[in-house]
């Protein structure tokens, strides 16, 4: 061993990303005593995905109440469905409250992570110095690395052109011919907020989304009162919104056609703002509600029928200097293009740097697909913990109360290894990875997801890797303890210095 390799910094844990998922992990960490860890964070500040997406408009799809940490309430949340500023605002402050500050290691990116099968350790090289961890806590998020799809001809486009999660505010859209790529969950929320100021506006839309109305208001300064002098009613309000949700699940999972009735709510709602039956049709859908993420909004159908705007039917095909051509032949000049495509989802850009066990990347392993054990650990990759894992996406409810859940699994997980003693790790069994893996796709058959639409939530295969397809009581419920049965019990052994491998104590 190098002089080098023996002076590098060791923690116990290692978290990556400071966003809901990685700062909610340092807190839970010091709440169950473990101080000696660190939080690797590729950019200058906290708040991941809130961070990041700074564009006209951006703001949660759960209201607040639920979309927070259960142990850090809020009670000034200003509105229902609070927007990007406060929602970042909120997790700067839990990372003041909570003393985490002192554990962020920011302009961090983790550029590699190899598995040390002798030390039983985890080696890690970021942009700004290299360190060893017992376990590693991958929070890297499952809608961070922006997607952009490859149009040919995008390279000869003399304009602007950025991803609405790096929006690029020093160049001014007023007056401008913007085109919009992608009509997801943040082209809704750009389209209305930039529509006003832009010159024309082109909405290239591959596939129309369900909208529903938005039920957003501004929280009264009488409700912040009430809600900061007897915590209990913001508790009440919190458990009333998840219940609601909560009963919502099994329209999702078990009877799709149940949401006939939101279906018909949706196509109410598109009536009421597009008179035009020419643009309706355009802009109805032909898949079950539900099978994409639903969104919401009461300004977008209203947005597209201003006369500054021109909605595409069709995908964007090609580039061709400043005329964008859609798949259908339609073309249109362009100043700016904005792509609302969406993040890389099911293939997660943090497996490729890992390598485990086996010497093979993460990425590797998952050539057909995403798969872990209750949407935590991969068979090979030892004392590597994921927050927001395969299968543990939700379509209507707070992402917050998976994270939780998955801190729960996390602080079982150092508690028996604590338990175990000495230097060990734990490696989930393939067998059970396995058996995981083919009980949640069995369920998916038969799910709203699965019924026929192309969604970010399907891999290339076909496989839904991204969606949880139960209730957040029962994902609580199975990541509350980890099951000692479905790890390999790995320790370092003195001679041979190679790792034991023995059936996990129960
Ligand atoms: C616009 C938008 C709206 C959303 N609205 C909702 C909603 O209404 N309800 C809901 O439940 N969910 C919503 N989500 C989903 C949201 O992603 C999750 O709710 C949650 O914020 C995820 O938190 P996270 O910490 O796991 O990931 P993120 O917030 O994405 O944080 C990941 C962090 O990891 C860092 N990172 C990544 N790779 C590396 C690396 N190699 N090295 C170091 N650091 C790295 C990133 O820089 C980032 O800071 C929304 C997402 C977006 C993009």
């Amino acid at each position: 061993m190098s002089d080098y390799q023996r002076q590098r910094e060791h923690v116990r844990v290692a978290v990556i990303g400071a966003g809901f998922g990685g700062l909610g992990a340092a807190v839970r960490l010091r709440r169950e005593g473990v101080t000696d860890f660190v939080v690797l964070e590729r950019a200058g500040s906290v708040g991941g995905t809130w961070r990041d997406n700074s564009y006209p408009g951006c703001a949660c799809d759960v209201p607040s109440h639920l979309y927070s940490f259960s142990f850090a309430p809020n009670p000034a949340w200003p509105h229902s469905f609070s927007g990007q500023p406060h929602i970042r605002a909120y997790l700067e402050h839990v990372t003041d409250t909570f003393g985490i500050r002192p554990h962020l290691r920011l302009n961090s990116e983790v550029k590699a992570l190899r598995w040390d099968t002798e030390q039983l350790r985890w080696e890690i090289e970021t942009a700004s110095g290299a360190l060893t961890a017992d376990v590693v806590v991958s929070a890297t998020g499952p809608l961070s690395d922006p997607r952009i799809p490859d149009v040919p001809g995008l390279d000869t486009f003399p304009g602007k052109v950025f991803h609405s999660s790096r929006w690029d505010h020093d160049y001014d859209l007023r007056g401008k011919r913007v085109a919009m790529v992608g009509t997801g969950a943040s082209a809704v929320q750009i389209v209305p907020a930039i529509q006003p100021d832009v010159d024309r506006l082109t909405l290239f839309q591959r596939t129309p989304p369900w909208v529903l109305p938005r039920a957003d208001r501004r929280i009264t300064s009488a409700e912040q009162w009430l809600h900061a002098k007897v915590p209990a009613t913001a508790a009440l309000r919190r458990g009333l919104l998840w219940a609601a949700r909560e009963a919502q699940v099994s329209a999702f999972t078990k009877r799709p056609g149940r949401l006939r009735l939101v279906e018909n709510f949706a196509k109410a709602h598109l009536r009421r703002a597009v008179k035009d039956p020419a643009l309706r049709a355009r802009l109805t859908p032909d898949y079950s509600i539900g099978c994409k993420r639903i969104l919401l909004s009461n300004t977008y159908y209203p947005a597209l029928t201003r006369p500054n705007v021109d909605l595409v039917a069709s995908a964007l095909a090609e580039v061709r200097g400043s005329t964008l051509v859609a798949a259908d032949g339609t073309e249109s000049e362009a100043d700016a293009i904005v792509f609302g495509t969406g993040f890389r989802v099911t293939d997660m850009p943090i497996a490729e740097r890992v390598t485990g066990a086996a010497g093979t990347t993460l990425a590797e392993e998952w050539r057909e697909g995403m798969a872990s054990l209750r949407g935590a650990s991969a068979a090979g990759f030892p004392n590597f913990l994921f927050v927001i894992g395969p299968n543990t996406g939700l379509g209507n409810n707070s992402m917050i109360l998976i994270i939780e859940s998955q801190l729960n699994y996390l602080a079982d997980f150092l508690r028996q290894l604590d338990t175990i003693g000495g230097r060990a790790a734990l490696d989930a069994r393939p067998s059970a990875v396995r058996a995981w893996n083919r009980r949640l796709q069995d369920r998916m058959t038969g799910t709203v997801w699965n019924s026929g639409c192309d969604s970010w939530y399907l891999d290339a295969r076909g496989n839904n890797t991204v969606i949880w397809p139960g209730t957040t009581s029962e994902f609580r419920r199975v990541t509350r303890q980890v099951d000692l049965a479905e790890y390999q019990l790995l320790r370092v052994r003195s001679t041979p210095r190679t790792p034991a491998r023995t059936e996990a104590a129960r």
